[in-house]
């Protein structure tokens, strides 16, 4: 956990915990997208399924993987906060956590948009690890664009 002594106490304290005990790591079962994803320079791997909803919600969230704390932390952060969003709310969140890992500006709706997945706002301070903490959010591009 070394990679995270420069985070905030408080943000480390969530990705630890979203590390330790994944949120939606239950794989689905019934009618549900899937893709993986593969971060080479660092061997992160995440598996993700959503079950949407014919009007465009994410009604089921299932994300598995191994990796990296930062990586497996996104993914589980990323499930939480698009549980039960639209398919626009979500990719306005995606849009707005890559924003804010290019050290962008965002509005406070953007920024409570993100939820807990605020958390892993440090990581722009290690581009090298920015692929990690977007690993899950690329995994949730590729499906919900296919949507
Ligand atoms: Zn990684």
């Amino acid at each position: 956990m070394s990679d995270l002594s420069d985070f905030d106490d408080m943000y480390q304290e969530v990705i630890i915990d979203h590390y330790k005990n994944p949120r939606n790591s239950k794989k689905l079962s019934g009618n549900y997208d899937e893709t993986k994803a593969h971060n080479p320079f660092c061997g992160d791997e995440i598996e993700l399924q959503l079950i949407i909803s014919d009007d465009g919600i994410i009604e089921q969230v299932s994300v598995t993987g191994r990796g990296c704390a930062i990586s497996q932390s996104s993914g589980s952060l990323m499930s939480d906060s698009v549980y039960g969003k639209s398919i626009e709310e979500a990719r306005n969140i995606n849009l707005n956590i890559r924003s804010m890992l290019k050290d962008e500006e965002l509005s406070d709706e953007d920024l409570d948009s993100l939820g807990d997945s605020y958390a892993i706002e440090g990581v722009k301070k290690f581009p090298v690890r920015i692929k990690c903490a977007l690993l899950s959010w690329a995994a949730l591009k590729d499906l919900i664009d296919k949507h």
